[in-house]
């Protein structure tokens, strides 16, 4: 009978229940999600916030120019220069970014080929290489970081591209600063559905669950510098109207 009781309890327990960067979390199925492709076409009306030419639509986070390295139809993040940040700011969006981890595979863990995707530079989804490179679960790559794994480990090796489509929809805050209505993430890794319209617990953190906070409707897109000399391509990005 309590056999019975605890197993109802867990089975509606809530992926929030696991402590955060849990390592006993059970890890994602890893799926294969077939080879690797060239850059995805921008529908028309997207902005290009990066074609592989130049970093116009870009900022360090000081304000000044970007200090990326682009090399052919890529950027790659020079360790030490600190985030990339849009020019432009966004609320709602359906984002399209490809991103490769450096290859050979160096360092272990978090170590191993870390940036990440921080929609309106506070809420990220974490890239990372997570190709046989295990981590706790809420910190691999398609982990809303810090608060949700991905679905399952879609990611092809180290080398090779991969594509995030995001769609965010921002946090809601009433008059008084409060929370009206969390952020929504929903991202599909190399075509494979990973989070499903998940509702974030607030800003994602390192070992912490900080609040939300009222921020502006419209705030810049940032990609992490966390060392490594990851590569992004062909990013696009669509506005998307409000209120659904
Ligand atoms: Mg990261």
């Amino acid at each position: 009978m309590i056999g019975t009781l605890a197993l109802m309890l867990m089975a509606q327990a809530s992926p929030q229940q696991w402590p955060q960067h849990s390592m006993d979390r059970p890890r994602p199925p890893v799926v294969d999600p077939g080879p690797e492709r060239p850059p995805a076409a921008a529908p028309k009306d997207a902005i290009i916030l990066f074609d592989g030419s130049n970093l116009s639509q870009w900022r360090a986070e000081d304000g000044s120019a970007a200090k990326w390295t682009v090399r052919d139809d890529y950027v790659e993040v020079k360790p030490g220069t600190g985030m990339l940040v849009s020019a432009r700011g966004f609320g709602d969006v359906q984002l399209h970014i490809e991103w490769r981890t450096p290859t050979p595979a160096q360092g272990e863990g978090q170590e191993r080929g870390n940036s990440g995707v921080f929609l309106m530079g506070i809420y990220e989804l974490q890239v990372l290489d997570s190709y046989q490179n295990d981590t706790y679960p809420d910190g691999q790559a398609g982990a809303i970081y810090g608060e949700n794994p991905p679905l399952v480990n879609a990611t092809r090796p180290p080398g090779q591209w991969q594509t995030y489509d995001i769609v965010f929809r921002r946090p809601h805050f009433k008059a008084d600063g409060s929370l009206e209505r969390p952020a929504r993430m929903t991202v599909f890794l190399n075509g494979v559905l990973i989070q499903d319209n998940f509702e974030l617990v607030g800003p994602t953190a390192n070992q912490a669950r900080p609040p939300y906070k009222m921020h502006a409707d419209k705030l810049p897109l940032k990609l992490q510098d966390h060392g490594n000399p990851l590569r992004y391509r062909n990013i696009w990005i669509r506005e998307l109207p409000e209120g659904s």
